[in-house]
């Protein structure tokens, strides 16, 4: 039985929580075994170091800060100023920002945040002004019909979904949609990369208020500073979203051109991809629109969640270590091997390889939709997710992709020869996987044939390649 501190601190919270409701105490057990068995291919997810996790399971949780670090709506707020404060200083160090707000709860709310700081900071209107400084609920119908007047049809111009960009940059399901007039630049169909020069003829024909870059399922980097110049050549304000490659970037592996800070108005990004921390968001930006996203709180956001301010604290201070910058070097190392492994293999990949953390399948060199893959692969212990390929036949649900990211299995410590083994394994799958029929004998896009001995082998193979690199080494719970 291991004595280390971290064993004893998560064995003793699991039998605190047993004593009052063992049904969660075992559930989290369980997840901790589940996590330790799978493959993890999910590109958006990671592996939170133990000081980050326990950070967050304490009385910080109690607490209510509305406000900014010194002036709060509440009395007694002087520790989660400090963790606040601390967090900041890290994000402002590590990415090179003049000012950070580090209390979005998550990406989303990072980007609304953004959203209404640039809204205020470019749209003259006393109605925004107003409803800035109150409540929502004293907001009268009035007050609403002026703010919509006033903000007019403010437009935003974001990357595809299906090219990779993300639901918030302006998609119609989400309220950035319906907040804005939205275009969205795609990928060059031969290439499957960014255009450039048709990024700038649409922002010229359509002249954004907002250039938004960043993405969920692009596998290259984006060159920023020609981004920038875009936005600068129609007048627009131009917003990174570096939720997926946050810890590329602060482990320098993005740097010059392909470093956002430099280059945007205002950075956003989540806190649990590849920059390792607990989930949550973030806003960087200069001077000049620092005070507008420090009222995200009243205007998106609520009270902030010090627990988890405190966990960001700790695993930007991680970040911030020299190993970082090693870990993410492998982040995309790792990358590379993966997708040379499935390439080798014959199969298709969005834009022929990757230069950053992911790798999109285009499964329908297999004959499969990414529906069919995604279950097939996670029968065989493999876990990933089913995503659009750029002018996807299946649509958003079935699709015709697999995302694949490396960094949670670099924090494993898996390297180059997992990742080919890796390839191979997915490639058996996909391989002997075949689409299967509906109860009427129709053709399905979502029922496939496995031969379950084929998943069961694979299953046995993936587990073994994990064995010599157990998940939470330190924490023994038995
Ligand atoms: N932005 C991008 C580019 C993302 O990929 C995601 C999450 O998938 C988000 C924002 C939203 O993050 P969250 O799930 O924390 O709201």
């Amino acid at each position: 039985m291991s004595h280390n501190a971290e064993s004893t601190a998560f064995r003793s919270a699991l039998e605190v929580i047993r004593a009052v409701e063992p049904r969660v105490a075992d559930a989290i057990g369980a997840e901790l075994a589940d996590q330790r068995e799978s493959l993890k291919l999910i590109a958006s997810e990671n592996y939170a170091s133990p000081a980050t996790l326990l950070a967050m399971g304490n009385w910080f949780s109690d607490k209510y800060a509305e406000g900014t670090v010194g002036r709060r709506f509440y009395a007694g707020c002087q520790n989660v100023d400090t963790v606040e404060a601390l967090a900041a200083e890290h994000a402002r160090e590590l990415f090179g920002a003049t000012h950070a707000y580090v209390q979005p709860h998550s990406g989303i709310d990072a980007n609304l945040v953004a959203f209404w700081a640039i809204l205020a900071d470019r749209v003259e209107s006393p109605a925004l002004k107003k409803a800035q400084k109150r409540h929502v609920n004293d907001l009268t119908e009035e007050d609403w019909f002026a703010l919509r007047r006033e903000l007019g049809d403010q437009r935003m111009l974001g990357m595809s979904l299906d090219a990779g960009g993300h639901l918030t940059h302006g998609f119609r399901p989400n309220i950035s949609g319906k907040m804005f007039d939205q275009r969205s630049y795609g990928t060059d169909p031969a290439t499957g990369l960014i255009d450039y020069d048709r990024v700038a003829e649409a922002a010229r024909e359509f002249r954004p208020l907002i250039l938004v870059a960043g993405y969920s399922a692009y596998p290259r980097k984006v060159n920023f500073r020609i981004m920038r110049e875009i936005a600068d050549s129609v007048g627009a304000t131009f917003m990174v979203d570096m939720a997926h490659f946050a810890g590329l970037v602060a482990g320098k592996v993005f740097t010059g051109d392909f470093d956002p800070v430099p280059h945007a108005h205002i950075v956003t990004t989540t806190t649990h991809k590849s920059l390792r921390g607990p989930r949550g968001g973030m806003v960087l930006c200069g001077p000049e629109l620092a005070d507008q996203v420090d009222r995200g709180c009243p205007m998106v956001l609520g009270g902030p969640l010090p627990h988890v301010m405190a966990a960001k604290a700790v695993a930007l201070a991680e970040a911030r270590r020299a190993d970082f910058a090693d870990y993410a070097q492998r982040i995309v190392d790792n990358a590379q091997a993966l997708a040379d492994g499935l390439l080798r293999r014959g199969a298709t990949l969005v834009t022929g390889g990757t230069d950053n953390h992911l790798v999109l399948i285009d499964v329908s060199g297999y004959g499969l939709t990414g529906r069919q893959a995604e279950q097939a692969l996670l029968d065989s212990g493999i876990v990933t997710n089913r995503n659009a390929v750029p002018q996807d036949p299946n649509g958003a649900w079935y699709t015709s992709g697999i995302r694949i990211g490396t960094p949670a299995l670099t924090t494993r410590g898996l390297g180059a020869a997992e990742m080919d083994a890796t390839a191979e394994l997915m490639h058996t799958v996909l391989d002997r996987t075949s689409p299967g029929t509906g109860p009427d004998g129709a053709p399905s896009k979502a029922k496939y044939v496995l031969d379950p001995a084929v998943a069961e082998q694979v299953g046995k193979q993936a587990a073994d390649l994990l064995t010599p690199f157990p998940l939470y080494p330190e924490v023994n719970l038995t």
